[in-house]
């Protein structure tokens, strides 16, 4: 007799029932502009430069990489000491598969059972998740009706809940606005000033889009600092989200704390390699993002002339409505072959800034999908 056996017959952690995976669909339609990707491929002299720094990588894998991933940490601490705005050593940079296991370390060092995170919804969903697997309470902030952070509100919340992490997303994920250093720095010395009980709260500025900003990177803001962290990727302004190589800035404590908890080698050799070269076109890439700066205003400009009511874009990618039924919208523009994203915000749907013919397509299916339902 054969059964089928449901995730709710495992003894699975009470708090994990009837809760669903992350989950962008990745569909294989024309025009894919959802998660937030660089549209172009990596250049042909990088793909060689890989495959030279990944076979050299080959020759010693029957050894464990470098554990404490020096060399690259030194590398990435240069590229934000020359694009950022403050000058910082490689003890002061930590890196992973991804921020997303950056973000799980800082939780697994700094939240867990009994701790609470507070972040200002709608952002990056993923802070509540990970949260909630690393036993974490999640607190849900405030933003205003135009996905601003209110600083007042914010500090009122802080001081109720009393956080021992805040999450702080800037440019923000769906949103695509940005948070002044002044907002940032009310807020950091609220949640210290709430936590001054139990040395501080750990303060996270997750700047996975800082590339693609208007304004100056919050970096030197973590300066003299010692909770308050930054963290980046490579998977959106090095158009490398297949590498899975994510990266924080803080005091060198931090980079300690977190060094307790991650497993021993999780940044694989070729991890390291590949990150490494991707790390020597720097400049090439970065320019690319200029190009989809510039076709992220002009998305921008089209959507609000068409008559959208556009969210002001800090990232590569662009929030647009109002719909009275934004999942109508999602799915019509899927069937004239442009798949963009609804993150569940009301009357909201969010597209990638693509290349400018993929760009083309999508401000089509947007005119033709108003007059469907004009
Ligand atoms: N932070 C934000 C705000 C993001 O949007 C994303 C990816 N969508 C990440 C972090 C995680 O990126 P990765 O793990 O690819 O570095």
């Amino acid at each position: 007799m054969s059964t089928t056996t449901r995730i709710d017959d495992l003894p699975l952690r009470e708090e994990l029932r009837g809760k669903s995976p992350y989950g962008a669909p990745q569909l294989d339609v024309p025009v894919r502009l959802n998660t937030n990707e660089s549209p172009y491929p990596a250049p042909e002299d990088l793909v060689r430069r890989i495959a030279e720094r990944v076979s050299e990588a080959a020759r010693g894998l029957n050894r464990y990489p470098d554990r404490d991933a020096v060399v690259l940490r030194t590398r990435l601490a240069d590229y934000l000491s020359r694009t950022a705005g403050l000058r910082l050593g490689p003890n002061r940079v930590w890196a992973a598969n991804g921020s997303n296991e950056v973000l799980q370390q800082l939780l697994q060092a700094f939240g867990g059972p009994g701790r609470t995170a507070l972040g200002f919804d709608p952002s990056y969903s993923m802070h509540a998740l990970i949260s909630r697997s690393t036993g974490t309470g999640w607190v849900s902030g405030p933003r205003t009706e135009e996905f601003a952070i209110d600083t007042h509100a914010a500090v009122a919340a802080i001081r109720e809940h009393r956080p021992h992490v805040v999450f702080v997303c800037s440019p923000n994920n769906p949103t695509g606005t940005a948070v002044s250093p002044e907002t940032v720095l009310a807020l950091y010395e609220a949640a210290q000033e709430a936590a001054r009980d139990r040395r501080g709260a750990l303060f996270v500025v997750d700047e996975a889009y800082a590339e693609f900003s208007h304004r100056p990177s919050l970096l030197p803001l973590i300066e003299g600092r010692p909770t308050f962290v930054l963290t980046r990727t490579m998977s959106k302004a090095f158009g490398a989200a297949g590498l899975r190589l994510g990266y924080l800035a803080a005091d060198a404590a931090v980079v300690d704390a977190v060094q307790l908890v991650r497993l021993p080698y999780h940044l694989s050799a070729i991890t390291q390699a590949t990150a490494h070269a991707a790390l020597e076109f720097a400049d090439t890439l970065l320019g690319y993002v200029e190009e989809l700066k510039a076709e992220r205003d002009r998305i921008v400009a089209e959507l609000t002339a068409l008559g959208c009511d556009v969210t002001e874009s800090d990232a590569n990618f662009v929030q647009f409505g109002r719909f009275a039924d934004a999942q109508a919208v999602w799915r019509r523009l899927l069937d004239h072959g442009v798949l963009v994203r609804d993150n569940g915000v009301p009357g909201r749907l969010r597209v990638t800034t693509g290349t400018r013919a993929e760009n083309d397509a999508f401000l089509d299916a947007v005119r033709a999908v108003m007059k469907e339902i004009a």
